[in-house]
């Protein structure tokens, strides 16, 4: 099961907070329901992969090649036992275990 993390929780926050302001906003100016309704959908949809996005950076580890010219980079979640994230670093950033892609 997936952990909710504290920033998906600011996010959906965030997102119904927003919507429903707009969406109130919207009823003020008497926009028709189907306007109303796609609005609302794709306000909680994009606000939703946003929250998505956020959340994945923040539990993410990017280790890079220093080698200049190298574009290895490996990316891993957090969650990860710290001796495979240390083999992951070690791949990504040692260029000779890599050394097969061209400089
Ligand atoms: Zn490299």
């Amino acid at each position: 099961m997936k952990k909710l993390h504290p920033i998906d929780v600011a996010g959906a926050v965030v997102t119904a907070a927003l919507t429903g302001t707009t969406a109130a906003s919207l009823v003020d100016h008497s926009v028709s329901t189907f306007v109303l309704l796609t609005v609302v959908l794709s306000m909680l949809s994009s606000g939703m992969t946003l929250t998505e996005r956020v959340a994945k950076a923040a539990t993410t580890e990017l280790y890079r090649c220093s080698v200049e010219g190298c574009t290895v980079e490996i990316r891993a979640t957090r969650n990860h036992a710290p001796e495979r994230l240390a083999v992951l670093r070690d791949m990504a950033t040692d260029h000779a275990r890599h050394g097969s892609v061209a400089v």
